[in-house]
């Protein structure tokens, strides 16, 4: 039996959603911008998906752009927004150390573009508080880019109060909301967003689909030229399967949120008093003021690829963090962010949970992880310097 517990880094598609691409992949082939009826209906199709979209997230349909998942929506909201700042006179972009990579390299990019890039601390916490997003605007503040929710620490930020600065301030405000969506509730009037991202593999969606939003009146530069799906916006023909299956996902989580936070919260809390028995280990980011799934640790004294391996041994699929760092030597920029000195970095297990784990899978995880830590530790020359005092403990 395996035990999924990497749901940050992708989810398991769900049944409505799968149900919802069949007759896309078979019988309504159609390219919606032909004129005949088999491209009418899959037209027709587009457009209620776009609406179902809209309507979870408290937009109108035509501020909902589809794209190729969350790092074409990031890329594209960034370098739209310098492209309106640039035009103003305005090159001075506002975000936070703990971005996504997808945002982050826009953001060097367009540094080397000029633009100057200031990224705020995040407090040991996990957390960046929107005092330090008003007192880093200026003037020539053209963009604020703050995710709603981190994808390794399941930090949740306060994006509204966040938005409502930048808005008094008339600074153009983009939120990540890729870990969020189908978790906490997004409304984009009253969160005061103009422009969010989101991707359908992380609320059990397919993969290679998402959303852009982008409220209206906003100039939006294309990234991929072509046609002129999307209003000019977004080039090529439509994934209409895809964006079928991500509309019925998008739906169905959003249905379901509170029950299910609440089935979640219980689970990772256990796990979270579990794994806190385990001595010179951390939970990283707020212990409440996290995503309902997600659970973070450091332990002193072990690698997290060797934890991770011994782990998949044992049935259960987790990550030392975020999928794009795992691989490279880098220890995660987002524990860095928080003040983990690299050892310690490198010692990082991410489990991040969805409504099919039941209490038995969580209870077999703790086992595992507690036996895995200490074997590890049981033959690592860095844990018998500690021990015998030949150095400090960094974690009590
Ligand atoms: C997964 C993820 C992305 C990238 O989304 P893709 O659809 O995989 O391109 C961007 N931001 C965050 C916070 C993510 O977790």
């Amino acid at each position: 039996m395996k035990i999924y517990l990497d749901n940050a880094a992708t989810t398991k598609m769900s049944k409505t959603a799968i149900d919802a691409m069949l007759p896309y992949l078979d019988t309504v082939y159609g390219n919606p911008s032909s004129l005949h009826s088999i491209g009418q209906d899959a037209a027709e199709a587009l457009s209620q998906a776009r609406h179902k979209i809209a309507d979870c997230i408290g937009a109108s349909p035509e501020e909902i752009i589809f794209t190729s998942g969350g790092s074409e929506a990031d890329n594209q909201a960034l370098i739209s927004a310098a492209r309106i700042g640039h035009k103003r006179g305005q090159r001075h972009i506002v975000s936070t150390a703990f971005e996504h990579h997808a945002v982050l390299h826009t953001l060097r990019k367009l540094e080397r573009e000029g633009f100057e890039i200031t990224l705020l601390d995040v407090h040991e916490n996990g957390m960046v508080s929107p005092k330090q997003v008003s007192d880093a605007i200026r003037e020539d503040t053209c963009l604020v880019s703050v995710m709603y929710a981190n994808n390794e620490i399941g930090t949740i930020q306060p994006i509204e109060e966040i938005g409502r600065i930048c808005r008094a301030k008339n600074v153009l405000f983009h939120t990540d909301a890729v870990q969020a969506a189908g978790h906490l509730p997004i409304h984009v009037k009253e969160q005061h967003i103009d422009m969010l991202s989101l991707s359908a593999h992380k609320f059990h969606g397919p993969k290679g689909i998402g959303v852009l939003y982008a409220k209206k009146g906003i100039n939006i530069t294309p990234v991929i030229e072509g046609g002129a799906q999307e209003r000019g916006r977004r080039a090529g023909t439509e994934n209409i399967p895809a964006i079928m299956g991500m509309a019925a996902a998008l739906a169905e989580a959003c249905a379901h949120m509170e029950s299910h936070a609440r089935q979640l919260c219980a689970l990772r809390d256990r796990l979270i008093t579990g794994l806190s028995q385990i001595p010179h280990g951390i939970l990283n980011g707020d212990s409440q003021n996290r995503l309902p799934g997600n659970v973070h640790f450091c332990f002193e004294g072990i690698e997290g690829e060797s934890l991770l391996l011994l782990l998949d041994d044992k049935g259960i699929c987790a990550s030392s963090g975020s999928a794009c760092t795992s691989g490279s030597l880098d220890p995660s920029h987002v524990l860095l962010a928080i003040g983990r000195a690299h050892e310690i970095a490198h010692g990082s297990l991410r489990l991040t949970l969805s409504a099919e784990n039941t209490e038995e899978q969580i209870s077999y995880t703790i086992d595992a992880v507690k036996e895995t830590v200490a074997y590890l530790r049981s033959i690592s020359p860095i844990w018998r310097d500690l021990v015998e005092g030949k150095k400090e403990f960094l974690i009590q």
